[in-house]
């Protein structure tokens, strides 16, 4: 199934193009059962899926498997937020979809051998600790090196 690039071109910030080239630097495995990426300014899918009862509105992002795998983007200021949450959500995408059983126990003992974290958020789980790391790897990935046990994690990830 193609993936689907939605509403993009109801903000300015960044292009549809911009959008799908920023995904295009993804290994295609990565993306490959993801649906839709969806831009919802008024957290309609939040409203309607999520979380019916609580929008939250500190949420910028996120991921879903139901109804289908999406990542819906809510709000961000300029590029550089929008490559992040682009990344991280879809990092959700990787952790729960495409990295094996195997790979997940990994990553959970590579995060316990660490001490370094990419962003304050990262510390909140093992699993927002991949999606910052994934994001960091691809957007920041100096920063990501200062911790060797994660960089090569992620190196075999994106191989
Ligand atoms: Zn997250």
């Amino acid at each position: 199934m193609p993936l689907v690039l939605k509403n993009f071109d109801k903000q300015s910030v960044i292009s549809i193009s911009d959008v799908k080239h920023y995904v295009e630097q993804l290994p295609t495995k990565h993306i490959k059962s993801l649906t839709h990426i969806v831009y919802d300014p008024t957290r309609f899918f939040q409203r309607s899926y999520s979380n019916p009862s609580v929008v939250n509105q500190n949420v910028l992002g996120e991921y879903n498997q139901l109804p289908q795998n999406f990542v819906t983007i809510y709000k961000f200021n300029n590029r550089k937020e929008f490559l992040h949450l682009l990344y991280h959500e879809i990092g959700h995408h990787v952790f729960n979809k495409i990295l094996s059983v195997h790979e997940r126990r990994e990553w959970v003992l590579c995060a316990r051998k660490s001490r370094h974290h990419v962003s304050e958020y990262a510390k909140t789980n093992t699993q927002e600790d991949f999606c910052e790391s994934y994001a960091f790897f691809m957007h920041s990935k100096h920063i990501l090196a200062r911790d060797s046990y994660k960089i090569n994690f992620m190196r075999q990830v994106f191989r």
